[in-house]
């Protein structure tokens, strides 16, 4: 069987310039046909694989791992891929051709899952959209007689239907045999603010004919969608594509092209990045092209996965079995392993979007926590719609603060009065009694269930009775046996199982 990688490239300049029927031959690079589409000139580049037969016959570990699909979130929420099957006849999806689709959907997320536990305890996998109940969402979409002849046609089909959100990626399977796969991509290297990362919608269409090879040929146009692979990097070919195989993207793909085996695992033709130096590394170091380059490991159009053996609930210094075995904890962090207590918290946070973490990789769990992050993660945890945020008056925010308007809402919604009488001092600690004031004042109202216990929290102390209410509740066991530690700094890690708790206790409906 003949089969054809084909690959389109967004003209870097023209997107969004040039209308439909007008020409810009100076939009793309030597070597690429030009094409017009709704919203601009693309340039196109379609390439036809060796078929060199070399498929490992069985590439999923589990039975489980090749069946189900792992669910992110609300299933809608943020940067997503969107499956749809498309057809030129009835719009119905029989039993059959859904299963595939779904099936092709998991092979993407096992290869995604595979390929990035070169960083152990990491698994990034892709962000399908999917139902509240974690079913595959597969839109079925009926365009014109004449439509799949070629993909530019189908783009801009989509287009006239509304089909082009920018936080989109539609994953097409295509009802006609008239390519194998193809997809768009634009050149960009950058290391954030990527055009590839949500710019615009990204475009993939596999045909009939390349359904199947257990999900390289879908794989291979997802990844084309999230950004690969850029052209000065280290073993990129001039399409798209790379030379060192064994891997996912590389293959002769022109009359320039000569690839050599560094990878020599045949396991590598499903798998991402041979070396991981050229498109996916889910932590590069700092020599690695992909430290200073486009990363589709960095995409927002996939999730970081930390897996966990935990078996017990955490809480700061102790372990307090809630009777739930957790087996998955998620986030988006490397420097949250299998062994952290606050693991799970953590990754549900970073899963509603409460933390991003300290920085693009790392949610330094060991940190202190200040006052300006804790008024920003209280603001995300509980937003509350009856408070603006703007005008803060205190000298040491100014309204550029990154903090602002978080610091705004605690304020407006009389959690705090500041540090002093025109100071809130963003960058001061929280310790672990104020942390209790603050929850105490979210939730429980003026509840006063007596003497916490704690040998460190006199009747008399600040925050004895907040600090009884998180015992009582279970929100903190303390950090020692009789101990509360009122006046230690509260880690970030240790906030994180705080606001997972209460969450538990008071907002989980
Ligand atoms: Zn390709």
């Amino acid at each position: 069987m003949r089969k054809t990688f084909a690959f389109l490239l967004l003209a870097s300049t023209a997107v969004g310039v040039v209308g439909f029927g007008t020409a810009d031959a100076e939009a793309c690079p030597a070597g690429f046909e030009e094409v017009v589409v709704a919203g601009g000139v693309q340039c196109a580049h379609p390439d036809e694989v060796p078929a060199n037969g070399i498929r490992p016959t069985s590439f999923y570990t589990t039975e489980a791992e090749a069946r189900a699909l792992t669910c992110i979130g609300s299933g809608t929420d943020g940067n997503r891929l969107q499956a749809v099957f498309v057809t030129e006849g009835q719009a119905t999806l029989d039993s059959a051709d859904r299963a595939a689709i779904t099936q092709g959907m998991i092979n993407v997320q096992a290869v995604y899952r595979s390929s990035s536990q070169v960083v152990p305890g990491v698994e990034v996998i892709p962000r399908w959209v999917h139902t509240p109940d974690c079913d595959p969402s597969i839109d079925v979409v009926r365009v014109a007689p004449g439509t799949l002849a070629d993909f530019a046609a189908t783009i801009e089909a989509f287009g006239d239907q509304g089909r082009d959100r920018p936080d989109r990626k539609y994953i097409i399977w295509a009802d006609s045999s008239v390519y194998c796969g193809i997809a768009t991509v634009s050149v960009d290297e950058s290391k954030v603010a990527n055009r590839n990362d949500g710019d615009h919608p990204g475009y993939a269409r596999i045909d009939r004919n390349c359904w199947g090879y257990q999900g390289s040929v879908v794989a291979h146009e997802v990844t084309h969608t999230l950004g690969a692979i850029q052209p000065s990097a280290p073993n990129a070919t001039p399409y798209g594509h790379c030379t060192d195989e064994y891997d996912i993207m590389c293959y002769v793909d022109g009359p320039d092209t000569t690839t050599s085996i560094d990878c020599g695992d045949h396991r590598g033709e499903l798998a991402l990045d041979c070396n991981n130096d050229d498109y996916f590394h889910p932590d590069p170091s700092s020599d690695n092209w992909l430290y200073t380059h486009w990363n589709v490991a960095d995409s927002s159009f996939v999730e970081r996965l930390v897996t966990s053996d935990l078996g017990q609930d955490a809480d700061d210094g102790q372990d307090v079995d809630d009777g739930q075995d957790v087996e998955v904890v998620s986030a988006r962090f490397v420097d949250i392993d299998r062994e952290n207590p606050h693991g799970r918290a953590i990754g549900w946070l970073a899963e509603r979007r409460v933390t991003r973490g300290c920085d693009t990789a790392r949610f330094c769990p060991d940190q202190p926590v200040t006052r300006g992050q804790m008024a920003a993660f209280l603001h995300r945890f509980v937003p509350d719609p009856r408070f603006g945020a703007n005008a803060v008056g205190f000298a040491d925010v100014g309204p550029d603060h990154p903090f602002a308007s978080d610091i705004a809402w605690l304020v407006e919604s009389g959690l705090t009065r500041g540090c002093d009488e025109s100071s809130f001092c963003p960058d001061g600690p929280v310790t672990r009694g104020q942390m209790a004031g603050f929850l105490y004042r979210v939730f429980a109202a003026d509840a006063d269930v007596g003497e916490s216990g704690f040998g460190d929290v006199e009747g008399e102390s600040p925050f004895a009775t907040e600090i009884a209410w998180v015992a009582a509740t279970g929100i903190s066991q303390g950090c020692a046996a009789d101990r509360f530690c009122p006046d230690e700094p509260v880690t970030r890690g240790q906030m994180a199982s705080f606001l997972h708790r209460s969450w538990e206790r008071f907002l989980d409906d």
